[in-house]
């Protein structure tokens, strides 16, 4: 692992990103908003590129040339997409719009699996994406649900999850990393737990994809979820791994073409998997891009880029501290590099308006996790998720910026 970290030549891997070449405000760009999406490096805007030049064309359907390389190429993408997370077989992943979509596929289809009085337990570390969906489903069953409470630190109270958990319990889902606090959660734990009562666990990883592989086998994870543009591909793709059981179990999401097997007015039968979840012409050009994504941060590798994230984690947290009434909200021993923070009682919006104006991209606000701002009883939090094409003199310069930022608002 050491030997890694002295190979990780960060300044060659900036070279692969077109747009950490660019000035923001007369300033060089500093992007510190990885949490919300990625960057895309050069070989995944070719991979782009190259679809619509040369094999633009519908899949699955045609007997011609340029449909049938995009089919290969779409398939080659799913069987990247389904090493990565160690999937059993390639019709256990489903591409999907994203996370969200992902989570709504699932939601949806429970909808026929639960009857009232049975419980949902999500976790007060949840994005918004994965609480909705949930109470509509609730609406829907009559389920009921149940919240697993959070401490100081950020970190889930799993004696709680443990007195929660009964025969009702129906299903269970947790992200893997919260993306307002960067708290990595012990899914291990969570997954064991909820099986012992029988319950389904959906591991929302959004947020841990960009930092860690996850092999949803050695996890016995039921569901796991992710997309595709906080891991340098692009917008609109996603993943939903589902165990074959549980898919087979679960009714189509969408109507629409490539998801049957024989329509007549009578009656339709569906397709098999995956397609029963991939109604309609995809995002073809997405999927293999993702593909490209995949391959690309799988060269660098997850323990290299972890190893280095963390180095940067532990540097800007004692650099950020130095600035005197700085407090960060997420201190748990167990995080991914997202540092939440606020500076004395300054909102936050004031604080990102000025550091952009100095080049800086920070997220401000809620972070889409509003639970989590409650607790802390803040209106939100400044948020910087660093990547592995970031550098420490880029965590000196938000530094530099903060402190201008204070003395200006204070
Ligand atoms: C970003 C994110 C989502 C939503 O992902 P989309 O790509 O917007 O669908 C859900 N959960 C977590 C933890 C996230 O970070």
């Amino acid at each position: 692992m050491q030997k890694e970290i002295v190979m990780f030549d960060v300044h060659k891997i900036r070279e692969d990103f077109p747009i950490l070449q660019r000035e923001v405000n007369g300033k060089p760009l500093v992007y510190f908003d990885n949490a919300a999406t990625s960057q895309t490096p050069q070989v995944v805007i070719d991979a782009i590129v190259n679809y619509y030049s040369t094999y633009n064309a519908n899949i699955h359907r045609g007997v011609h040339t340029l449909s049938q390389e995009a089919t290969d190429a779409y398939e080659i993408a799913r069987q990247k997409v389904q090493a990565h997370f160690n999937a059993q077989h390639a019709h256990e992943i489903i591409l999907t719009a994203g996370t969200t979509h992902s989570i709504n596929i699932v939601a949806s289809g429970f909808t026929s699996l639960l009857s009232s009085g049975d419980e949902i337990i999500v976790s007060a570390l949840e994005h918004h994406s994965n609480i909705v969906p949930w109470q509509m489903l609730c609406e829907r069953t009559g389920a009921v649900l149940k919240v697993i409470p959070m401490d100081e630190e950020g970190t889930l109270v799993l004696d709680t999850y443990e007195a929660l958990l009964s025969e009702k319990t129906k299903l269970v889902f947790v992200n893997h990393v919260s993306n307002a606090l960067g708290t990595i959660n012990p899914i291990e734990t969570i997954i064991t737990q909820a099986h012992a009562v029988g319950a389904a666990v959906l591991i929302d990883g959004a947020q841990s994809c960009p930092h860690i592989k996850p092999d949803v086998q050695a996890l016995d994870a039921d569901f796991y979820v992710a997309s595709a543009h906080k891991l340098c591909g692009p917008t609109g793709v996603g993943v939903l791994y589902g165990k074959e059981e549980w898919l087979h179990k679960l009714p189509p999401y969408q109507g629409g073409g490539e998801m049957i097997d024989q329509v007549t007015f009578e009656k339709t039968t569906y397709a098999g998997l995956p397609h029963k979840f991939e109604a309609g012409t995809p995002n073809i050009c997405g999927g293999i891009a993702f593909g490209a994504a995949l391959d690309y941060m799988n060269a660098i590798g997850f323990e290299s880029i972890a190893a280095y994230e963390h180095e940067l984690l532990t540097y800007a947290t004692q650099q950020l501290l130095q600035i005197e009434g700085l407090k960060i909200y997420g201190t748990s021993a167990h995080k991914t590099a997202v540092i939440s923070f606020n500076i004395d009682n300054i909102h936050p919006y004031d604080v990102g308006t000025i550091v952009d104006k100095l080049g800086i991209a920070v997220r401000t606000g809620h972070h889409c996790a509003q639970p989590i701002m409650d607790f802390y009883k803040i209106p939100g939090t400044i948020r910087a998720s660093f990547s592995f094409y970031n550098t420490k003199e880029e965590i000196d310069a938000l530094v530099t910026a903060l402190q201008k930022a204070k003395m200006m608002l204070s």
